[in-house]
């Protein structure tokens, strides 16, 4: 699949959910309102999604959220898309998850044929973690990362860099992650979604100046090593370990970008900040037959814009897209 300015669509990211079992403070308003339960596509119904995307050239899957561990059966379909892994039409399947679950699911990820998961993981202080997440247990999702760690999974931390939150904490996230063999990535905190916009100006922190910081501790050697994601890598020379950043407002990626997001009622953006979609669930329940699907995908890609313009600035209207994070899925 390739779009209008010759960029190849080659992963798409799924949200299998929009329930999740934190409510970040900069992802969620407390009191969120959820799809009912009738607009969620069923879980054959998202292997069948998510296989005509593999037919048509997705290489890459990641499964997200909301948090994709609390979808009921969630391993039947993981199973399931496991097989696209066997047959080499998948290069990777993979999944971005809050870690609360994954003592429960780690072994049965290994054996579906995953190999990496990003762990979202923002402070290593148990209060402020509770705080951040509101209903986060730290202890849970570190006992998920040591069976992730067991199970042969190879885990990459994200942390959305928070001024005055977990700014003074960059230090202890690299060492920690170093210690722990876990790559790192920052990302920056987006507009997406009604939280309350004035916490989100205080919070948001340039990623120039959190690498300026981190800087002044280590030595960051530039690499080219790259996952299809978005993030710009270094490599940590004290501990070895990878450290990206990911700067969708300081830096803008859209022209190496690869992706196309769909949600768990089988809506398709082709752009996670932009609000333009295609609706995937009218077809797909059309017809048995795949065709209608796929003409719906092709017409899809054919209209991915060229990129997002995200701003956080106090003269501009709140959120740049509506929607939260947990939609169409991080
Ligand atoms: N529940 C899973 C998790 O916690 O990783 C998957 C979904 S979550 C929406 C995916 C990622 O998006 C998390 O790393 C989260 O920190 C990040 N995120 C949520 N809202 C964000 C925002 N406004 N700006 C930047 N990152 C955000």
């Amino acid at each position: 699949m390739i779009d209008p300015f010759g960029r190849s669509i080659s992963y798409l990211r799924v949200s299998v959910t929009d329930r999740c079992d934190f409510r970040c403070v900069y992802c969620m308003a407390e009191d969120m309102t959820f799809l009912p339960k009738a607009d969620v596509l069923s879980l054959e119904e998202l292997d069948r999604l998510c296989s005509a995307f593999v037919r048509m050239g997705v290489r890459k899957l990641r499964l997200t959220g909301g948090e994709p561990l609390v979808r009921r059966g969630i391993m039947t379909l993981i199973d399931s898309l496991g097989r696209h892994l066997k047959t080499g039409a998948l290069d990777e399947l993979t999944l971005t998850t809050n870690g609360s679950q994954l003592e429960k699911y780690a072994d049965g990820l290994a054996a579906a044929g995953v190999k990496r998961i990003n762990v979202s993981l923002d402070t290593l202080d148990s209060d402020k973690f509770t705080e951040l997440t509101r209903w986060g247990k730290l202890d849970k999702v570190m006992a998920g990362l040591q069976a992730a760690k067991a199970a042969g999974l190879q885990v990459k931390i994200n942390a959305v860099a928070l001024r005055g939150v977990n700014d003074m904490e960059f230090n202890d996230l690299i060492a920690w992650c170093g210690d722990e063999g876990f790559d790192l990535v920052f990302i920056e905190v987006m507009p997406m979604g009604e939280i309350g916009e004035e916490a989100r100006i205080d919070q948001y922190m340039p990623l120039s100046m959190a690498r300026a910081q981190i800087q002044r501790k280590w030595t960051l050697d530039e690499t080219d090593y790259k996952t299809g994601g978005p993030a710009r890598y270094y490599t940590v020379a004290e501990t070895g370990r990878r450290l990206g950043f990911i700067t969708p407002l300081t830096h803008n990626f859209c022209e190496s970008c690869n992706r196309v997001r769909l949600t768990c009622t089988g809506t398709l953006y082709m752009c996670l900040g932009q609000n333009d979609a295609a609706d995937l669930r009218a077809p797909l329940r059309l017809s048995e037959s795949d065709a209608p699907l796929e003409d719906a995908i092709r017409e899809a890609i054919a209209r991915k814009p060229k990129g997002h313009d995200f701003i956080i600035d106090r003269r501009q209207a709140p959120a740049a897209v509506p929607r939260h994070m947990s939609v169409t899925g991080g």
